[in-house]
């Protein structure tokens, strides 16, 4: 199939991407998209914490966290996942990682992108994650940077929603509905054994989300009856014909 319609999520650590857009995902693969994950790290220092009390290794967490992401993926049916191994708390975001970056971004070529929130005091990784992700996505747009590849168009970049959602100055400006995908999106909680207190945590965040896209699509009377939904944040405005 020529131009197939793509979207790339740029995940700080191997489960960010299950508890934040695990739905998008898995919907957009249901709608066609081929969805590629990169995770830059597997979290194996700062989002492990069971596992090096069960006294595991560096490298048997790090291969542990790899299985969990890789089945959370097969979960959502996501097309592609690729781990980068930059190391975490803090992630080494060099100019190694940052070209390796823009290779995927164009192999890609997303129709859209999808990273953390902006700001995230309790974990720098995240942050410096989305600026990285700008600085990437601007060079992969750049017809000076490797000419002759194919350059970068123009793919928003949603912001997933952080934990402890009210101190990262994130505001939803997006609900997606992911009902008719919730049960892939609960299996791929329900890989990341490491993170047990997590998986009714975001099964919460679902509800509520849903209520929001209720609120939204026509009041609590008339609304669509979405029952789990995620919230992004749009960094770049839509261009559109209609209001
Ligand atoms: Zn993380």
């Amino acid at each position: 199939m020529s131009n197939p319609k793509t979207a790339l999520v740029i995940s700080a650590h191997a489960a960010d991407f299950v508890w934040r857009c695990g739905g998008a995902i898995a919907l957009h693969q249901k709608l066609g998209y081929e969805v590629t994950v990169a995770c830059l790290s597997f979290g194996e220092r700062g989002e492990s914490a069971r596992l090096w009390k069960e006294g595991k290794s560096l490298d048997e967490v790090k291969a542990i966290r790899r299985k969990e992401s890789e089945n959370a993926a097969v979960a959502l049916d996501v097309h592609d996942i690729q781990f980068l191994d930059l190391g975490d708390y803090p992630l080494d975001l060099g100019e190694e990682a940052q070209a390796r970056v823009v290779d995927i971004i164009r192999a890609v070529q997303p129709r859209f992108m999808l990273s953390h929130s902006q700001y995230d005091p309790y974990n720098t990784d995240h942050m410096r994650t989305t600026e990285f992700v700008l600085t990437c996505r601007m060079i992969a747009q750049a017809w000076g940077h490797n000419p002759g590849e194919k350059v970068l168009g123009a793919p928003q970049l949603y912001l997933f929603e952080p934990h402890q959602t009210e101190q990262m100055g994130w505001k939803p400006d997006t609900f997606l509905d992911i009902t008719e995908v919730w049960d892939k999106k609960r299996a791929a909680i329900e890989c990341m054994e490491g993170q047990h207190h997590l998986w009714d945590f975001y099964t919460n965040v679902a509800e509520n989300r849903g209520n929001h896209f209720r609120r939204n699509s026509g009041g609590q009377a008339g609304g669509r009856a979405a029952k789990y939904a995620e919230g992004f944040q749009s960094v770049f405005p839509r261009t559109v014909d209609e209001l």
